[in-house]
C-alpha cells in the first residue's frame, strides 16, 4: 500500500511513524507513507494555499486549486476508486469506524488531505475526495492528528504487520463487534488488588468464558450503542441477559 498525506505542516509528521508497528510495517516494505506539503502544489510565488470565505466570516479556508493539482499530480485525472480512496479530514465527515479501517485497508492507494483554519474549499468533499472522515465529534486545529490516526489503524490491519495474524481479530470492535475483554499481567496482586482467580486457573474453558462475560459487561457499561449491532452467538445473548438482570 502506498499513502500519501497532503498538508501544510509536514514537520507534524516526524516522529509518529518512526515507532512500532508503523515503522515495522514501512521496514518491512508493507506500506510507503510520502507527506507532501501542500504549498508546493501552490502556484503562485508566496505559495498561498488560502483565502477569505465567500459570503463573509470568520477566518481562512484552503484554496481547491493545490489540492486537486496535488491529488491529479499523485493519482493523474481519473483513478480507480475501488483501489484508491481520497480521504478528506474533516469533522463533518462519516465517523471513522474499524469497519472503515478494514475497508482502507485492502485499497493499494490512499491519499489524506488534512485541513486547517475554517476548512477546504467544500469543491474538494464534491468533486475530489472518495471519502469525508471525522475521527469523532469534536472539532481539532487540523487534520494532521486525525490522519495519523487513520494511518495507525489501516496500517496495523495490513497483513503481515502485526505478530500474530489472529491479534487483530478478537480486538474491540472486531468479530462480534463488541468491545476487548480486560486484560491483566504479573504480578498477581498488586497493593492488595488481586487478579481475577479464574485467570490464574489454568481452565481455558473456564477463563474464555470468563473473557466472554466481561467484554459483554464492558460493552454493557461503556458502549451499549455497539450490542443494538453486535453478532452475538446464544451462549452471549444468555450472558447478555444475565448481566441485564443484575
Ligand atoms: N469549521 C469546521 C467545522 O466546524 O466543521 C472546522 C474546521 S477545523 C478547525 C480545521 C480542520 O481540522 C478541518 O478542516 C479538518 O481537516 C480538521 N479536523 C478538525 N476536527 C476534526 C475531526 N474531528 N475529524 C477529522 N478532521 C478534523
Amino acid at each position: 500500500m502506498r499513502i500519501d498525506i497532503l498538508t501544510i505542516f509536514p514537520e507534524m509528521f516526524r516522529g509518529p511513524f518512526d515507532c512500532g508497528i508503523v515503522r515495522r510495517a514501512r521496514e518491512r516494505g508493507l506500506v510507503e507513507i510520502v507527506v507532501h506539503n501542500l504549498r508546493d502544489f501552490a502556484t503562485d510565488k508566496h505559495r498561498t494555499v488560502d483565502d477569505r470565505p465567500f459570503g463573509g466570516g470568520e477566518g481562512m479556508v484552503l484554496k481547491p486549486e493545490p489540492i486537486f493539482r496535488a491529488v491529479e499530480h499523485l493519482l493523474g485525472e481519473q483513478f480507480d476508486r475501488q483501489r484508491v480512496a481520497v480521504i478528506l479530514l474533516t469533522p463533518q465527515g462519516r465517523r471513522f469506524t474499524q469497519a472503515m479501517a478494514e475497508d482502507l485497508a485492502t485499497r493499494e492507494r490512499l491519499v489524506l488531505i488534512c485541513g486547517r483554519y475554517e476548512g477546504v474549499d467544500e469543491r474538494v468533499a464534491e468533486y475530489l475526495a472518495t471519502h469525508e472522515l471525522s475521527i469523532g465529534d469534536y472539532v481539532l486545529t487540523g487534520g494532521e492528528v486525525p490522519a495519523m490516526v487513520i494511518v495507525e489503524a489501516v496500517v496495523r490491519l495490513l497483513p503481515g504487520a502485526l505478530h500474530r495474524a489472529e491479534s487483530a481479530r478478537r480486538e474491540s470492535f472486531a468479530e462480534g463487534g463488541i468491545l476487548d475483554y480486560p486484560q491483566y499481567t504479573r504480578p498477581a496482586e498488586f497493593r492488595g488488588l488481586r487478579v481475577p482467580e479464574v485467570l490464574l486457573s489454568g481452565h481455558h474453558a473456564q477463563i474464555a468464558r470468563w473473557r466472554r462475560r466481561m467484554a459483554l459487561a464492558k460493552t454493557l457499561r461503556n458502549r451499549p450503542d455497539l450490542l443494538e449491532k453486535a453478532a452475538l452467538s446464544e451462549e452471549e445473548r444468555q450472558l447478555l441477559e444475565e448481566l441485564r438482570g443484575m
